[in-house]
C-alpha cells in the first residue's frame, strides 16, 4: 500500500508561474500599479476568449455581481432567482442592492438551478435570474433564456467557477446579458484577488466601469495618465471596486494558459473518475454532448447509507491523511442568516439539502503532479473502503 503523504497537500493551490512574476517585477517598476494598461489588456484578452463585446475588470467576482444587478436595475423590493447550492456572495449582493433573493431548487446530479422551478418562482417583482455554474458545469441556459426571454428578466451568470467552460459551442461570458467570473486564489484563473464581467451591452459595460470607480465620469487612468488633465465629476454614489495592474498582471498570462490548464484538470478528472468507480461515493455527472465543463472542482457525493464514517469523519480521516479538503457547499437556506431571515426549513430544497449533506471536494488544481495525484486518491481508496459497511 501506498505510504502516507509527508506533507500537508491543501485543498486548492494556485499555480504561478515565472512570466507572471515578471510580469508583476514590470508593473512595479513600471510606476503604474493601480488601474491602468494591463487592467485594459486583460479586459482586451477577456473579450477575445470569451467571445464578449465588452469586459470590466474588478477586485472581485462579489463586485462583478454587485454591479451587474445594478446595471440591471435591480433595486429595492425587487426579487432575483439565484441556487441556495453557492458561496454566500451570490446571495449576499442581492441584498446589497435592498432586493430578494428568491431560492430555487437544483437538480441532485448537476447541482444546477433546475429551470423547471425557476420558471415557477417568477412573480410580478422578479427582475433578474442567476444561474451559478456549479463546479464549472454549464447550467442549461436554452431554458434559462427561454424563461428569461417569457418573463422579461435580465440573465447574470455566477460564473466564478466557469472560465473556459462551453455551452452549445459557446463561451461562458457570450451567453446572458452579464458573466461574472471569479480570480480568486483557489479559483482557475487567478489573480490574489479578483473578477470580471463580461457583456454585450455597451451602456451596462459603461455604468459598471463608472460605478466601480467612485461613480466618477472619468477613470484614474484617462484623469492621470499622459495623455491629458481632464475634470472629473461625481455622477453616482459608486464603489472602490477596481483591480489593479499588479493584479491584472497576473491574469494576462494565466488567462493565456487557461486551454492548457483545462487539458491538465481532465486528465487529473478522468484518473480521480476512474479510481472512484467502485467507492461508497456518486462520481460527478458525466458532461452533456454539447458541453464543455471547466473542471473547477472536483466534488464527490457521500453514499451515506453505504458508510459506518460520517462525512466530517471522512474529512477528518483524510485530513490525518495529509489530504486538505473542503466542502461546496453547504446549502444557502442553511446558513443561520438566511435561515434566521428568511425561515426556511431544512426540507424547502431538499435537492440542495441533499447534496449539501453529502458533498465533498479533494485537492484538485493545475499545480498537482502525478504523485501528488496519487496520494489523494490512495488516501481517499483508504478512508471509504475503510468505512464502508460490511454486509454479510
Ligand atoms: C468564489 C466564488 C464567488 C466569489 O468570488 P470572489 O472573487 O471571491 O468575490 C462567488 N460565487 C461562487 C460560486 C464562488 O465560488
Amino acid at each position: 500500500m501506498r505510504e502516507r503523504r509527508k506533507s500537508f497537500l491543501p485543498f486548492g493551490s494556485p499555480l504561478i508561474e515565472q512570466p507572471e512574476i515578471d510580469e508583476v517585477v514590470d508593473t512595479l517598476r513600471s510606476g503604474w500599479i493601480g488601474t491602468g494598461p494591463k487592467v485594459k489588456r486583460l479586459e482586451a484578452l477577456m473579450c477575445e476568449y470569451t467571445g464578449a463585446k465588452y469586459a470590466r475588470a474588478t477586485n472581485s467576482c462579489t463586485a462583478a455581481m454587485h454591479l451587474s444587478l445594478l446595471a440591471a436595475g435591480v433595486k429595492t423590493g425587487d426579487e432575483v432567482i439565484t441556487s441556495p447550492m453557492t458561496f454566500c456572495a451570490t446571495a449576499n449582493v442581492i441584498l446589497h442592492c435592498r432586493a430578494t433573493p428568491v431560492f430555487v431548487d437544483i437538480e441532485k446530479d448537476t447541482m444546477n438551478l433546475d429551470p423547471t422551478l425557476v420558471e415557477k418562482a417568477v412573480t410580478p417583482k422578479t427582475k433578474a435570474v442567476m444561474p451559478v455554474h456549479m463546479a464549472g458545469r454549464p447550467c442549461n441556459m436554452q431554458a434559462i433564456l427561454d424563461i428569461a426571454v417569457r418573463h422579461n428578466l435580465v440573465v447574470i451568470e455566477d460564473a466564478a467557477h466557469a472560465i473556459g467552460a462551453e455551452y452549445q459551442g459557446k463561451k461562458i461570458g457570450n451567453i446572458g446579458h452579464f458573466t461574472c467570473f471569479s480570480f480568486y486564489v483557489t479559483k482557475n484563473v487567478v489573480t490574489g484577488e479578483g473578477g470580471m464581467v463580461t457583456t454585450n451591452d455597451e451602456e451596462s459595460a459603461e455604468m459598471i466601469e463608472m460605478m466601480s470607480l467612485h461613480g466618477l465620469s472619468a477613470t484614474a487612468w484617462s484623469r492621470y495618465s499622459q495623455k491629458a488633465f481632464a475634470h472629473y465629476e461625481v455622477i453616482a454614489p459608486g464603489y472602490n471596486y477596481d483591480m489593479t495592474d499588479i493584479e491584472a498582471s497576473l491574469g494576462i498570462h494565466q488567462l493565456g494558459r487557461v486551454e492548457k490548464y483545462l487539458k491538465r484538470r481532465e486528465q487529473i478528472w478522468g484518473r480521480y473518475d476512474e479510481a472512484f468507480a467502485d467507492l461508497p461515493v456518486t462520481l460527478p455527472a458525466p458532461v452533456g454532448s454539447n458541453e464543455r465543463h471547466a473542471r473547477h472542482l472536483y466534488t464527490l457525493q457521500l453514499d451515506i447509507d453505504r458508510l459506518t464514517m460520517s462525512r466530517n469523519e471522512v474529512l477528518q480521516a483524510l485530513h490525518a491523511e495529509n489530504i486538505g479538503t473542503g466542502i461546496h457547499f453547504l446549502s444557502l437556506h442553511l446558513q443561520k442568516y438566511y435561515r434566521e431571515r428568511f425561515g426556511y426549513k431544512e426540507s424547502d430544497f431538499p435537492n440542495a439539502k441533499y447534496v449539501s449533506d453529502r458533498t465533498f471536494s479533494i485537492p484538485f488544481s493545475t499545480k498537482l503532479s502525478d504523485d501528488d495525484v496519487e496520494d489523494v486518491l490512495a488516501a481517499v481508496r483508504k478512508v471509504l473502503i475503510a468505512g464502508q459497511k460490511v454486509h454479510p
